[in-house]
C-alpha cells in the first residue's frame, strides 16, 4: 500500500520508527521488535538506512519483516558515498520485496560526499524515474544544520518536491509552536504535500541532550525540567516522556496536524504507552 493514501485520508495515522541492527550482528531480536510493534497498531513502520550503506542488507530485511507483518513499511535510503549502481540495486530489491514506500535522504557527511547524489531531491529524481514508489523526504522546522537560515532551508525543500517527493516528515519537535509556524513557512513556499510532525519521547536524558546538539533541535524550558527531574530515574523519565509525547500529540490532532511519526528507539512499551493513552482519539 501506498503510505500517501494514509496521509491523506481524514483519519488520524500514527507511524513509528525502527532503526537495523548493525551489519553482522543478530538479527533476530530486531525481527521481534517488528512483531512486537505491529501488534500495537501503528498504521506504517519505517526503518532507517545507514549512511554509506553499510547495513543495507538489515534494512531490507526489517522492511520486509514489516511488510510481512501486514503494515506498509517505509524504507529510508540514503544517497552519500553511493553510486547509480548501489541505488539500482537496493530499488530492485525493494520492489522484488513489495516495499513501495521510500524515504529517500542524503545521510550525513562524515568526509565529504563522494557518491553520484548530491542532494536528497537528487535521489528522489532517480527513484520517480526507476519505478512505481511513493516517495517522502524529510524537513526541519528548526532549520537544518548546514542551510544557513530556515527559509533557505524551506527553498531546499522546495527542490525535494519539485523532483516528486509526495510528503515530508519533520526531524523531531518538542514544541508544537514551532510546527505550526514551519507549517505556514511551508504553504507561504508553495509546499502543500502532507507533513507527517516527528515526535520522540524522551527516555534517556544523556541521549537527548546529545541529540539535541547534533540535530540543532531545541528542548522547551518545561521540557528540559522533566528530564532534568527524572534523570536518574529511568522509569519515571520514561513515563513522563510518553505523557508530555501524548500531550504533543493530542494537541497536534487538535490542530489539524493528524499525522504523527513516533521516533521509539526500537521499544515497543514507548509505541504501546502511546497508542494506549490515545485508544478513544485513534480508532
Ligand atoms: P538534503 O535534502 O540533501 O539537505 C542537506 C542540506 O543541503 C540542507 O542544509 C539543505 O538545505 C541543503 N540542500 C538541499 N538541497 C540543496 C540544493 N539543491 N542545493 C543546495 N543546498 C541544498 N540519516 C541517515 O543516515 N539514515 C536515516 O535513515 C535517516 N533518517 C532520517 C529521517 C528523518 C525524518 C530525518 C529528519 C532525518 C534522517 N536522517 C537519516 C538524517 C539526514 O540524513 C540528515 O539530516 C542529513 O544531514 C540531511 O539529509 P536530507 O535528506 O535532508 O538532505
Amino acid at each position: 500500500m501506498k503510505i500517501i493514501n494514509l496521509l491523506k485520508n481524514e483519519k488520524v495515522c500514527i507511524s513509528c520508527e525502527l532503526f537495523p541492527p548493525k551489519a553482522g550482528t543478530e538479527l533476530q531480536n530486531a525481527l521481534n521488535i517488528v512483531s512486537d510493534i505491529a501488534e500495537i497498531g501503528p498504521h506504517f513502520m519505517s526503518v532507517t538506512y545507514g549512511a554509506g550503506g553499510t547495513s543495507a542488507g538489515q534494512t531490507l530485511a526489517i522492511a520486509r519483516a514489516i511488510e510481512g507483518s501486514n503494515r506498509p513499511a517505509l524504507a529510508h535510503l540514503t544517497c552519500i558515498d553511493a553510486d547509480e549502481v548501489k541505488i539500482d540495486d537496493v530499488l530492485g530489491q525493494l520492489h522484488t520485496s513489495g516495499v513501495q514506500n521510500i524515504l529517500a535522504l542524503r545521510g550525513d557527511a562524515v568526509n565529504g560526499n563522494s557518491g553520484a547524489f548530491a542532494h536528497a531531491s537528487d535521489l528522489m529524481a532517480k527513484i520517480k524515474s526507476s519505478g512505481d514508489f511513493c516517495v517522502g523526504g524529510a524537513c526541519y522546522p528548526e532549520g537544518h544544520p548546514e542551510a544557513g537560515s530556515l527559509d533557505k532551508d524551506i527553498a531546499n525543500t522546495k527542490r525535494k518536491i519539485d523532483s516528486g517527493c509526495d510528503f515530508l516528515v519533520t526531524q523531531m519537535v518538542f514544541d508544537n509552536n514551532i510546527i505550526y509556524n514551519y507549517m505556514y513557512r511551508l504553504l507561504r513556499h508553495g509546499i502543500d504535500v502532507p507533513v507527517v510532525a516527528g515526535i520522540m519521547p524522551v527516555t534517556n536524558a544523556r541521549q537527548i541532550n546529545r541529540i539535541c546538539e547534533l540535530s540543532g533541535t531545541k528542548l522547551p524550558p518545561n521540557y528540559r525540567a522533566i528530564v532534568e527531574k527524572f534523570a536518574d530515574d529511568p522509569e519515571a523519565l520514561k513515563q513522563a516522556g510518553i505523557a508530555y509525547a501524548t500531550g504533543q500529540i493530542v494537541d497536534l490532532i487538535a490542530n489539524g496536524l493528524k499525522n504523527i511519526h513516533v521516533y521509539t528507539m526500537n521499544r515497543p512499551e514507548i509505541i504501546g504507552g502511546i497508542m494506549k493513552n490515545l485508544s478513544e482519539i485513534v480508532k
